[in-house]
C-alpha cells in the first residue's frame, strides 16, 4: 500500500478539483489573447500589486520558485564569494544551496528543540567577521523569532533575509511574515499554503530598492524598459501569466483556507497536550490571535517516530517525516561543517519530527480520526 492509497492522504490529491473549470477558462483566455504574453505580463503585474497591497509591502516580485526567490534576494543584498550566511541546521536544502549558488558559505546553527526554528542564541554564536547575513526560516507551525533576529542584524550590521516560504499569511507581533527581514520569500509550489499547479515564488520586501534590483535579476539583469540592456548579471526566473491569473482568482479564498488550517491545528494541539509525558510532543499552543503561527504542515516530535508513522498508516492516515537528516549531515553539505561543531536539537528533530495532515478541506470526522489514531498510539 502506498501513502496515496490511504484513506487520509498527507497532501490532498484533489487540491484544485473545484478550480478545474476556471483553470481551463484561464488557459484558453491566456492562450488565445491577441498579445500572446505568456510570462511577466499584465496578470503578473496585477498579482504582484494585489499581494503587495494586502501585505503593505513596498514591492512583491514574482519569480520562478521559492528557491530562486532566496537566491535573488541574497544577490540583491550583495551576498557573494567570501561571505558567510548563518542558516538553520534543520530545514530544506535551499537554505544552504541558495547561499552556495552565490559562492558564499552557509554556516549551520542549531534550532530550538521544541519549535525546530533557528535559535537566535545559537545563530549569534556562529557570527564571525565574515558573516554577511542571517537567514532564519519559519518552519512547520511556528514562526522564527524575527524580532530578535532583526535586533541581532542591527547590532552586528548584518543583512536579514527571512525565509517565509511556508508562512504566507502568518503574522508575528503585528507584522506579516516576509516583512520582518529586509526581504522575505514565498513559495507557490503545489503543497505550500498558497500552492498552485506548478512552480513559482516571490520576493517580498519593504525596501523598494531591493525590489528594483530583484526585478532586474529575475530577467537577466534588464530594467524592464530597455530590452537587451543588462545592468546586472541576472537569471531567468520569470513568472507565468496563466499561473498569475489563477493565483489572482484563488487569492480571496486564501484567508479562509489558512483559518481552517489554524482551526484544525488548534484542535490537534488540544487533543495532544496530555501526550507530552508519553513520548509525543505537539507544537506550542497558538498564542492569542494565532500570533507567530503558520500551519503549512502540523508536526509532532515523537520518540518512536517510525512506529507512530506505521500505526497511523495502519489506520489509513498518511504522515510524512520531513528532513530525516540535519542539513550539515547531508552528503552535499557535510564538507562545509566546521570541525567540532554540532547541532543536537537539529539531529533530534531529524529523528523525531512527524507531520500529519492539516489541509483545509479535511472534514471534521477526518480530523478526529487522525487525532484519535495519534492518541491511541501514545496511550497504548
Ligand atoms: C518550499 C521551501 C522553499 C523552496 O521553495 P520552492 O518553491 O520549492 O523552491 C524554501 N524554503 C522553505 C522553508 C521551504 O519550505
Amino acid at each position: 500500500m502506498t501513502t496515496t492509497d490511504l484513506a487520509i492522504p498527507f497532501f490532498p490529491p484533489d487540491l484544485f478539483e473545484g478550480d478545474r473549470e476556471v483553470l481551463l477558462r484561464l488557459l484558453r483566455e491566456t492562450g488565445t489573447a491577441p498579445g500572446q504574453q505568456f510570462i511577466l505580463g499584465e496578470q503578473t503585474a496585477l498579482f504582484e500589486r494585489e499581494l503587495a497591497e494586502r501585505l503593505g509591502a513596498a514591492d512583491v516580485v514574482a519569480c520562478s520558485s521559492g528557491t530562486s526567490a532566496l537566491t535573488l534576494a541574497l544577490a540583491a543584498m550583495e551576498v557573494g564569494p567570501g561571505d558567510e550566511v548563518v542558516v538553520p541546521a534543520f530545514g530544506c536544502a535551499p537554505l544552504a544551496s541558495s547561499v552556495l549558488a552565490l559562492g558564499a558559505v552557509p554556516v549551520f546553527a542549531d534550532v530550538d528543540p521544541w519549535t525546530m526554528v533557528l535559535d537566535p542564541g545559537e545563530a549569534e554564536r556562529r557570527i564571525t567577521g565574515r558573516t554577511k547575513a542571517l537567514m532564519p526560516a519559519h518552519m512547520f507551525s511556528v514562526m522564527a523569532d524575527l524580532p530578535t533576529f532583526a535586533a541581532l542584524a542591527g547590532q552586528y550590521g548584518l543583512r536579514l533575509l527571512e525565509d517565509s516560504a511556508v508562512a504566507q499569511g502568518g503574522v508575528l507581533a503585528g507584522r506579516a511574515a516576509g516583512l520582518w527581514g529586509e526581504a522575505g520569500v514565498y513559495s507557490f509550489v503545489q503543497v505550500k499554503t498558497f500552492g498552485m499547479p506548478g512552480e513559482g515564488g516571490a520576493v517580498v520586501t519593504r525596501d523598494a530598492g531591493i525590489g528594483r534590483v530583484v526585478r532586474m535579476l529575475r530577467n537577466h539583469g534588464q530594467d524592464g524598459r530597455t530590452r537587451f540592456r543588462h545592468h546586472r548579471i541576472g537569471w531567468n526566473s520569470r513568472f507565468d501569466e496563466l499561473q498569475a491569473a489563477f493565483q489572482r482568482y484563488r487569492l480571496p479564498g486564501l484567508a479562509g483556507r489558512l483559518a481552517r488550517r489554524a482551526e484544525i491545528a488548534a484542535y490537534y494541539t488540544e487533543r495532544f497536550a496530555p501526550l507530552a509525558g508519553r513520548g509525543i510532543q505537539a507544537p506550542p499552543a497558538a498564542a492569542p490571535e494565532r500570533d507567530g503561527r503558520c500551519f503549512y504542515v502540523y508536526t509532532l516530535l515523537a520518540e518512536r517516530r517510525d512506529e507512530l508513522a506505521g500505526h497511523l498508516a495502519a489506520r489509513g492516515v498518511a504522515s510524512h517525516a520531513y528532513y530525516p537528516l540535519a542539513l550539515p549531515r547531508q552528503p552535499a553539505f557535510a564538507p562545509l561543517a566546521r570541525p567540532g561543531d554540532d547541532w543536537p536539537a537539529a539531529d533530534r528533530a531529524a529523528e523525531q519530527a512527524l507531520s500529519i495532515p492539516v489541509y483545509p478541506h479535511l472534514t471534521d470526522p477526518q480530523v478526529e480520526l487522525v487525532a484519535d489514531a495519534v492518541c491511541e498510539f501514545a496511550t497504548n
